[in-house]
């Protein structure tokens, strides 16, 4: 509404209310080894299901407790906050970890696109006219692994965030067996993204905070580009950026016993 009031995207000719659909699609469901989330499940009916309660998918109540307001918490939809497609999308930072799909639905059919795929540029998802995001599903993780989800600004609540970071992570003992970091933009695109690279360093080591210390600090600067603007420079967004993924992958860690 916002972006059609201010005239920087054009009114849509029809207006087509889903929320019809809300019985429908506000499921969490553990299925044939996958977690499916209908589009229409919202921030609390997420808390309520396993993903708050399994400390597998503890992120999901990182990204709750820093989610907006309350009154939103009840409102906002997680089909509605992929398909937003920008760098403030909190859920799409932290599914991107998890390996997440969409499953879309138009009348031509059906399909699943990886989330990788599916966000062209900022706020275009790759959606065909008529075709809407009816669930997010990802392969269920296995048991010795946890996810944490860092937004850091000026304020702690109601912010979009100046540097945004998930992590997962499985550990057999201190080994890091996988590990996969995203964060709210790797580049000037405005989209979050994986850092692949800081990933390939990590696999395969022994956990020590040192580590961590040691490769955020080494990979960060050179695969990550922060753009400036009137709230924060580039060079304070990459800094912070470094301190989110740092804390970050500790705090998943220390989910898992090892901190
Ligand atoms: C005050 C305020 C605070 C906010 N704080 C946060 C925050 O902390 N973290 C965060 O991540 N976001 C935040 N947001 C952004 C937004 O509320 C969320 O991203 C929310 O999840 C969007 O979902 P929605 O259902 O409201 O989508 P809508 O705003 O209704 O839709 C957004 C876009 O997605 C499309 N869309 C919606 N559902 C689908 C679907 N199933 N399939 C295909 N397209 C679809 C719509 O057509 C529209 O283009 C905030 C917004 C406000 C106004």
């Amino acid at each position: 509404m916002i972006l059609i009031r201010d005239k920087r995207i054009k009114p849509p000719k029809y207006l087509v209310d889903i929320l019809r659909f809300r019985d429908q699609l506000s499921y969490v469901r553990l299925e044939n080894g996958y977690v499916k989330i209908g589009a229409l499940a919202t921030p609390w009916d997420l808390s309520q299901s396993i993903l708050h309660r399994d400390e597998r998918f503890a992120g999901f109540r990182d990204v709750w407790s820093k989610f907006g307001t309350m009154s939103l918490r009840f409102m906002a939809t997680i089909g509605g906050n992929i398909a937003t497609a920008t760098d403030f999308s909190d859920y799409l930072v932290l599914l991107h970890v998890y390996n997440a799909s969409v499953r879309l639905r138009g009348v031509n059919g059906e399909r699943v696109v990886p989330l990788e795929k599916l966000i062209l540029e900022r706020r275009k998802p790759d959606l065909k006219p008529g075709e809407i995001i009816t669930e997010v599903l990802f392969p269920e993780p296995p048991v010795g692994a946890s996810s944490a989800f860092e937004k850091f600004d000026r304020r702690s609540i109601l912010v979009a965030g100046l540097a945004n970071s998930a992590s997962y992570i499985q550990l057999e003992g201190k080994r890091i067996i996988d590990v996969r970091i995203s964060l709210d933009t790797t580049g000037l695109n405005r989209i979050p993204g994986r850092l692949r690279e800081l990933e390939d360093y990590l696999k395969g080591r022994e956990f020590s905070a040192e580590l961590i210390e040691k490769a955020v600090e080494e990979v960060i600067p050179r695969s990550v580009a922060k753009y400036s603007d009137w709230w924060a420079s580039g060079e304070y967004r990459l800094e912070m950026t470094k301190v989110s993924v740092k804390r970050s992958l500790l705090k998943a860690c220390k989910r898992l016993g090892v901190v």
